[in-house]
């Protein structure tokens, strides 16, 4: 057994189950014993492997969109140039990379990074190479001024609350102990103001989920877009709503059962788009990641990188601009939304 997985049916024990997000919360977060507190999980060796990871033309393209941006926008300055969840900064060191030859960009941007892990912030001071930078602890506490930012694969690690519809109301998923093991629950039917709009898309039987954290990070965003300028990335795995059981552990590039071993797995769930989309104060677009990329250039940023590259580089350099794009791969499952100013703001005299 985990020492996690200790401490939480000793607390189980003592003062009752515990919805999922608090134990996602814990599972991922813990100080001493979290998934993202006590490792770099990604890479080859690592539990799994994001699209920064995979190629370094995922960081440049999104850099030099949001340099556009920034030159449609007049070139505001100093603007905050952010990534939320940054892992191992390798988006953030492409981006700063490509960027380089935007005039003005790099001496206007003021670097801040979101992560909680202290773990994953050195790792991240390495892949920035001495490039100024801030860290802080959540969205909300990001500066009042222009905001040009990114988060990949950030929304699918923060906590869930799962839900299933039956004919008294909702129940909540709860874990417990049983036979001294954690084991998931259906809490008793309740009648949830924060679910009434689901009744006219579910039925009895189905599975809704919510991520508590995510409005007011998107909140704090929104507002900042809206009044000072800016533009958001957010890319993730998901879809349009909230539909099933989508929660899912995954350790050494395998499904694994989310209980069995607290703190050694990494935990997400679908990202839900309309609810984000919903709770930003600024006009948004919405695409899957193939599209996006392929509209941002990657096939020609592509043949420029092949040429250059023979043998087995070749092959991995090609198979990576499939696996980024091809709808069998991430083309689809991951979608792009984007938060933009009123078009009054996207062309200053
Ligand atoms: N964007 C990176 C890493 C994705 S993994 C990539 O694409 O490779 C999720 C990242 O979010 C990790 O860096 C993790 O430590 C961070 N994270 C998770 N929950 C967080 C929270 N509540 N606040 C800040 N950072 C968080």
């Amino acid at each position: 057994m985990t020492p996690l997985a200790d401490l939480l049916i000793r607390r189980i024990v003592a003062t009752g189950p515990i919805t999922l997000a608090d134990y996602m919360a814990d599972c991922l977060l813990h100080p001493h014993h979290g998934y993202y507190a006590t490792r770099d999980p990604f890479g080859a060796a690592g539990d799994f492997i994001t699209a920064p990871e995979i190629s370094q033309m995922f960081g440049e393209l999104i850099g030099l969109s949001l340099a556009q941006s920034w030159l449609d926008q007049g070139q505001p300055t100093p603007f905050t140039l952010a990534e939320l969840g940054p892992g191992r900064g390798t988006l953030m060191a492409d981006l700063l990379r490509a960027t380089r030859a935007v005039p003005g960009f790099h001496a206007a941007a003021r670097l801040h990074l979101i992560e909680a892990s202290a773990v994953l912030q050195a790792r991240q001071a390495i892949s920035l190479n001495s490039h100024p930078c801030r860290w802080l602890p959540n969205a909300q506490s990001l500066p009042d001024q222009p905001l040009f930012v990114v988060a990949n694969e950030f929304f699918d690690a923060l906590p869930i609350r799962q839900f299933t519809r039956d004919a008294q109301g909702w129940r909540e998923t709860v874990i417990g102990v049983t036979a001294g093991r954690l084991t998931p629950g259906l809490s008793a039917a309740a009648s949830l103001t924060t679910l009434h709009h689901r009744l006219s898309d579910t039925r009895p039987g189905d599975i809704v989920e919510i991520c508590p954290a995510a409005p007011a990070i998107i909140a704090a965003l929104s507002t900042r877009i809206a009044a000072h300028g800016g533009a958001a990335l957010i890319i993730d795995y998901g879809c349009w709503g909230s539909h099933g059981d989508t929660f899912q552990a995954l350790q050494a590039h395998t499904f694994t059962d989310p209980f069995a071993a607290p703190g050694h797995a990494d935990l997400t769930a679908h990202v839900d788009f309309a609810a984000l989309a919903t709770a930003a104060t600024t006009p948004h677009a919405f695409a899957t990641q193939g599209d996006f990329l392929n509209r941002l250039g990657i096939v020609q940023r592509s043949a420029r990188l092949a040429a250059q590259l023979g043998g087995t580089a070749l092959d991995s350099h090609l198979a990576a601009t499939h696996r980024l794009t091809d709808a069998a791969e991430m083309g689809t499952l991951f979608k792009v939304l984007s938060l933009h100013p009123a078009s009054d703001r996207l062309h200053p005299e």
